[in-house]
């Protein structure tokens, strides 16, 4: 008898850190989906951001440190994104596996090379990313790395299931080696186009488009309407494809803009989540690419 619950208590040992499940607690949507693409159903995701959310301007909310409480790894999108309110996130959780330096803090730009990094920054160049364009989730180049050092992380937490994070990635690298073959015929090479937010410079600089100006006169600043007639001369003068504002900025004064210029405005997914078919971070992808063409 003895024996039998010995044996039972070692399998049942055993056994379970492969039912163990990784708890992730995610800033962002497209940070859960890519987490979700290497760790399946090993990992349990937690995204602390809507989809919709602006996440310039969220704030520290209870469900958001009770998630981080919890959580074995918090993943964010870092280069200063969050910097309003994940340090009190942190901070209140009172994890110690999450705190700067350990290993559970996982600040996903560590793996990409950051663009558009400013050699001196001062407040009347309005709300600027001194770290450089902290909008890296739209670029396939740099979402790889995040992907790949996810991988990283999650091996050396969850060791036992090291092979399937291994095998997750392949796949993801496979996916993704298709996709962007798909990606890459889109006509988009030469493209001129009016954005709300810095949002797609990375990924102007991988397909070869080009945004003319902005509809923020400066990042994180409303357009005033001496910018708006600027903007309209623009157009006037200019062969712009199109006007881009997405699900969370923009809209109104893209669709004005559409209105008295007769140049086609599109409303894109800022985030996974933020429409129907943004479902996963392919699906943003898929949505953003066609719509620019
Ligand atoms: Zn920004």
């Amino acid at each position: 008898m003895k024996k039998i619950i010995l044996l039972l208590f070692i399998s049942l040992y055993l056994a379970a850190p492969a039912f163990a499940e990784v708890k992730i607690a995610a800033t962002l949507p497209w940070i859960g989906s890519i987490a979700g693409e290497i760790g399946k159903d090993r990992i349990a995701v937690t995204t602390l951001i809507k989809p919709n959310q602006d996440p310039h301007f969220a704030e520290a909310k209870p469900s958001m440190i009770l998630a981080a409480r919890k959580a074995d790894i918090l993943m964010y999108n870092g280069l200063d994104l969050e910097i309003g309110y994940l340090p009190r996130i942190i901070e209140s959780s009172n994890n110690p596996k999450i705190q700067p330096g350990k290993r559970g803090n996982l600040d996903c730009s560590q793996f990409i090379e950051p663009i558009e990094k400013p050699s001196s920054v001062d407040r009347s160049m309005g709300d600027v990313h001194p770290l450089g364009n902290p909008h890296y989730h739209f670029s396939p180049k740099n979402i790889l790395k995040v992907a790949e050092g996810m991988a990283v992380v999650f091996s050396e937490i969850d060791p036992g299931n090291a092979a399937f994070y291994r095998s997750n990635l392949q796949m993801f690298r496979d996916r993704l080696k298709k996709k962007q073959r798909l990606w890459s015929a889109l006509p988009l090479k030469g493209k001129r186009y009016i954005a709300y937010h810095k949002l797609f410079e990375y990924l102007g600089r991988e397909y070869g488009f080009h945004i003319q100006a902005y509809i923020e006169p400066k990042p994180g600043i409303p357009p005033s309407a001496g910018h708006i007639e600027e903007l309209l001369e623009l157009l006037k003068k200019t062969r712009i494809d199109a006007i881009l504002a997405t699900t969370t900025a923009g809209k109104k004064e893209a669709e004005s803009l559409t209105q008295k210029t007769g140049v086609r405005s599109v409303v894109l997914p800022q985030d996974v989540g933020a429409t129907e078919t943004a479902k996963d971070w392919f699906g943003m992808m898929d949505e953003v690419l066609k719509a620019l063409q």
